[in-house]
């Protein structure tokens, strides 16, 4: 796959190329993982930008609750070793400010927070007069109002560069999905916002590794603009989301082996 369009620079460009490929572990751990899994993923070719949980907002307490701020310089590390932007999740107003301080280029609003307007808002605020890219995940249940409401919340606040992340629906029980895709909500989502970037988020649709590649298809033939996709060097001993994280390598693999459409090729 070569590029569509030539990666280009500055805010605007951040979110541009097409496909838009990000992936990174679901949280930094230590700085080698962090810098080795961004050098990997940049070894591959197949990568614009590295994701990592810096602050992770846990179902249930006891479990790892992120790094915290102390991680924003191996990320910083990372970018410096790799030449790839960083994106981080934030939810309070304060974790916005710290992503910013250490040159994260890219912010993400989780699907916990899309929730709870709130929490949008505070995020909204702190970013009033700052010029960076912004990627909203659909609410952990299936409310495209909610999802619209913080798109237009951080729209409010003066963010121009806002894009999609579809991560699938959450249901009570046992399902082949960790979050059903409903991918009609997506879709829809897509019709009302024609102009904004609308990538999906395999990892947390599948919960696991052995569907993601279908899912990942599948939303490449539906005419997603990209992929989001959890990578790390030592998947089954990652701190979270172990089942769903595959290797720097399998990711480059994943992505040469999906079909891409025509214009993307
Ligand atoms: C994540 O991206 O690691 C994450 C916590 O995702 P979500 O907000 O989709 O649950
Ligand atoms: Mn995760």
């Amino acid at each position: 796959m070569e590029q569509a369009i030539e990666q280009a620079t500055g805010v605007e460009g951040l979110l541009q190329k097409r496909p838009l490929i990000i992936s990174g572990p679901c949280s930094a751990e230590t700085e080698e993982q962090v810098v080795q899994t961004a050098t990997r993923l940049a070894a591959t070719g197949k990568v614009d930008i590295l994701r990592a949980g810096i602050w992770k907002p846990r179902t249930r307490p006891g479990s790892f609750e992120g790094i915290g701020t102390k991680g924003l310089p191996w990320l910083q590390q990372a970018k410096k070793a790799s030449g790839l932007p960083v994106a981080v999740e934030v939810a309070t107003g304060k974790q916005v400010e710290d992503a910013l301080h250490f040159d994260v280029d890219v912010l993400w609003i989780g699907a916990r927070t899309t929730v709870n307007p709130f929490s949008v808002q505070e995020v909204a605020d702190a970013l009033k007069g700052v010029d960076v890219p912004v990627l909203i995940k659909n609410p952990i249940n299936p409310d495209l109002e909610l999802w619209i409401g913080a798109v237009e919340r951080v729209a409010k606040a003066g963010i121009r560069n806002i894009g999609l992340i579809h991560r699938g629906f959450s249901s009570y029980g046992n399902t082949e999905y960790r979050n059903a895709p409903m991918w009609h909500l997506a879709i829809e989502m897509k019709r009302r916002n024609p102009d904004m970037l609308l990538i999906n988020d395999p990892s947390h649709i599948c919960g696991r590794r052995d569907i993601l590649m279908d899912v990942a298809q599948k939303a490449i033939d539906l005419d997603f603009d990209g992929l989001i996709i959890e990578s790390h060097i030592d998947p089954d001993n990652a701190w979270s989301d172990a089942k769903q994280q595959i290797t720097p390598e399998k990711l480059g693999e994943m992505i040469s082996s999906i079909i891409w459409r025509k214009e993307d090729i």
